[in-house]
């Protein structure tokens, strides 16, 4: 496919160029002037890269907003919260039938890559797999062995039951990695299991104040420092981490993925994003659980921008907030993807500037991350082909 006269924001630091020519086939070859022979015109279009969401919990679609209101223990908790009781009840196919719904909106908004934490061991697996067949989206699937210690069983720190290793590599032949629900109910032990994994390692850390003073009570131990003895590539939240956990977790890890409006859905306040990047985290943008919070990143960078700069007393450029839903999920992930450039996987999300909301544009970037919506988007491209749209 070769796009012409189209402006795209490019390479790593996501650089606006205007009327350029875009060629591409299942990578970008070439961003540059010209017009080509059986190029598509696309005077008015912005090609931004196609949006990462970097955390997801797609599994939970069937339970949009259970207990809203009530807190994160009785809504998400792993082992006794509601959403894992309405997993466990509700028929596969249902569950399926609402993944897909979930798979088609993130296309709709944008995303072209999820990374979904899935529950159910390789049975929950297996449901996702069914929900993606035939769908255009690239998913990057990390599962769960559904096995908790308990309290008493971490501050022990009992070791895992010998059949878990087995358990865990036959999770890992079906999916890419490892998605820990977090420290409180696992072992040292355990988690030292899981960081000698060969596949992706992530894990939820500070995403609640009772996590965090739970962990010290039971170990005297922070949630963070425990967490990473799981040698995760990248951690989720860090919503309630100090200076100095912020500074550790980016020496030990490839990334943070922030959740800001599921941390607010349920009153756990929100990710210092300047914070973070100020300690050199590398820090990516999710919309977990779809039982919380819908599963739109453009909704989310508008949030994340607006929230972020209220809560730092500073602004923020929009620019940085665009880059943790591509750039820094792809470096995070260790994929090409991620950045309109030569090499990369031709994932595109073209946006129709002269739109109601858009026009007139004086600063690309803030218009993208706080005004653009599922309509301004004229089409989604992956892997060079057209999935939703037309040009
Ligand atoms: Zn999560």
């Amino acid at each position: 496919m070769i796009l012409r006269n189209i402006a795209a924001l490019v390479g790593p630091a996501l650089r606006h160029v205007h009327r350029t020519t875009i060629s591409m086939s299942d990578t970008f070859a070439s961003i540059k002037k010209g017009s080509r022979v059986g190029s598509v015109d696309c005077e008015g279009l912005v090609a931004i890269p196609g949006l990462i969401n970097s955390h997801t919990h797609i599994g939970d679609s069937v339970a949009k907003d259970i207990g809203a209101g009530r807190d994160a223990a009785w809504r998400i908790h792993p082992v006794y919260g509601a959403k894992r009781k309405v997993l466990e009840s509700t028929d596969p196919r249902t569950i399926v039938r609402y993944m897909r719904q979930t798979i088609s909106s993130m296309l709709e908004c944008g995303t072209t890559t999820f990374v979904d934490f899935r529950e159910g061991g390789t049975g929950g697996i297996a449901l996702l797999r069914r929900a993606l067949a035939a769908r255009p989206i690239r998913a990057v699937v990390l599962g769960r062995i559904e096995s908790y210690d308990s309290a008493l069983r971490v501050r022990k720190n009992a070791k895992p039951d010998p059949g878990r290793r087995a358990e865990v590599d036959a999770l890992l032949a079906e999916c890419d990695g490892l998605g820990i629900s977090g420290a409180n109910e696992n072992s040292d032990a355990s988690l030292r299991q899981y960081s000698l994994t060969p596949k992706l390692r992530a894990i939820h850390a500070a995403e609640t104040a009772n996590g965090g003073r739970f962990s010290m009570r039971n170990t005297g131990r922070s949630e963070v420092a425990r967490a990473l003895l799981a040698d995760p590539h990248f951690v989720i939240h860090m919503t309630q981490a100090t200076r100095a956990q912020m500074r550790s977790v980016a020496r030990r890890t490839r990334g943070v993925v922030v959740c800001p409006r599921a941390n607010a859905s349920l009153a756990e306040g929100g990710p210092d994003i300047a914070a973070l990047a100020g300690a050199g985290c590398n820090v990516a943008l999710g919309t977990d659980n779809v039982m919380l919070n819908s599963p739109d990143l453009l909704a989310e960078m508008d949030y994340a921008w607006k929230a972020g700069m209220a809560r730092a007393h500073a602004p923020i450029d929009p620019r940085d907030i665009l880059c943790m839903a591509t750039i820094n999920a792809g470096r995070m992930l260790g994929k090409k993807i991620g950045a309109i450039s030569p090499g990369m996987a031709a994932d595109c999300v073209l946006i129709d500037m002269s739109d109601i909301d858009m026009a007139p544009t004086h600063n690309i970037h803030a218009a993208i991350v706080g005004r653009a919506t599922k309509r301004t988007i004229r089409a989604v491209i992956i892997g060079g082909k057209l999935v939703r749209g037309r040009i």
